[in-house]
């Protein structure tokens, strides 16, 4: 198999065009959707030639060498495990669509609800934690408006599928050394649409929808995290037969921040202070995601010693007063390089701290004598 012919993409395709291409047919071909025989090992061909073609290396092999080129890199190009993240999109409507479980709904013609979709994005830490209204781009099917979503061309007449009679399904019998078995599969003429495929709409070809970008601006909450969902209503695939809209999920992602750490709603950093500081303690201004804050070291703190600011985590989603923590860990430096007069103070500290201890053993000894 050639892969550009597969795909039915111009050898100088873009990874835009390859992906469009992939998506249609994808849809056409999937072992939910399509019971046609052979179409499960076109959808695996379709799995194959996509997968190859979207990665830049593998595409450069099989153009110079041909699938022997690949298997010679060690590509197994029998398998279809190519990663799904980024046709999430079009794999939930399948999965969560509802089009599986076509035996259980023998009128083709009932309403039938659209596809669920999920749209990835990427937003950045503090937006994260504050909110952001953001613009999304995506495909979805809309009701096609030429046929108004019927799937039939307007001037069509004979719109029944004459081979089963508008039923989506015919009996076959088969004829076996135990006797004649008689089976229900779906109509090799129309599909299992049960309308007359010479009566199609010329704009959708039968299918009553048409895929469209569509741009959305969405609010998120504050607080979100990684992995939230929004969900917005009736932004999936149009339904069929009167049947509602599918619902878009947008799935957050979001950037790491190099100053602050989050779980949860709690922020945590660190903040480096010198032995005098610690001894003595201090006031410190630091920086936390709603600005700086002056902070007060406490005398005689230890390293590792942590520091709650209340209220300077990240709002809670979906509270307007409610905020989490921000924990300020303490690292006490121990200097490394001295100068004259600092080395003489911490000498001057250093025999203070010996005669303490000599004091303090001389208080033991003296202790146990009196017993
Ligand atoms: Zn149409
Ligand atoms: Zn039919």
């Amino acid at each position: 198999m050639d892969y550009y012919e597969t795909l039915g993409v111009p050898r100088n395709a873009t990874k835009d065009e390859i992906k469009k291409a992939f998506r249609q047919l994808a849809r056409k071909y999937h072992p939910d959707v399509n019971k046609e025989e052979g179409a499960e090992e076109k959808f695996k061909e379709l799995g194959r030639a996509y997968e190859t073609l979207m990665d830049d290396q593998k595409r450069e092999l099989y153009d110079r060498y041909g699938e022997d080129g690949l298997k010679n890199a060690g590509y197994n190009t029998n398998s279809f495990d190519f990663d799904f993240g980024d046709l999430g999109d079009i794999f939930s409507s399948f999965f969560g669509g509802g089009m599986s479980g076509f035996s259980s709904r023998p009128n083709p013609n009932a309403p039938q609800r659209g596809a669920d979709l999920r749209l990835d994005i990427q937003i950045d830490f503090l937006e994260a934690a504050f909110g952001v209204e953001k613009e999304i781009k995506f495909d979805h099917l809309e009701p096609c408006e030429e046929c108004s979503g019927s799937g039939l061309d307007k001037n069509a007449t004979d719109t029944v599928c004459p081979t089963c009679h508008g039923q989506g399904r015919v009996q076959q019998s088969t004829r076996t050394p135990l006797g004649s078995f008689t089976s229900v599969t779906v109509c090799p003429t129309c599909h299992g649409s049960g309308k007359n495929p010479k009566a199609a709409c010329k704009k959708c070809k039968g299918i009553g929808a048409i895929e469209k970008e569509k741009v959305l601006k969405i609010k998120i909450p504050h607080g979100v995290t990684m992995g939230s969902k929004i969900r917005l209503a009736n932004e999936g695939d149009a339904g069929k037969n009167g049947g509602r809209a599918g619902d878009l999920y947008v799935v957050l992602h979001v950037k790491e921040s190099k100053e602050f750490i989050r779980e949860g709603y709690d922020i945590y950093t660190k903040l480096n202070i010198t032995v005098p500081q610690a001894v003595l303690g201090d006031t410190l201004s630091v920086n936390t995601i709603h600005g700086q804050k002056e902070i007060n070291i406490p005398q005689g703190i230890q390293s590792g010693e942590k520091i709650a600011l209340k209220d300077y985590g990240v709002p809670h989603l979906g509270s307007n007063s409610q905020k989490g923590t921000h924990y300020v860990t303490i690292i006490v430096d121990t200097p490394k390089k001295l100068s004259d007069r600092e080395e003489k103070l911490y000498r001057e500290l250093f025999e203070l701290s010996k005669t303490k201890k000599e004091e303090s053993l001389l208080d033991k000894v003296k202790a146990t004598l009196k017993k």
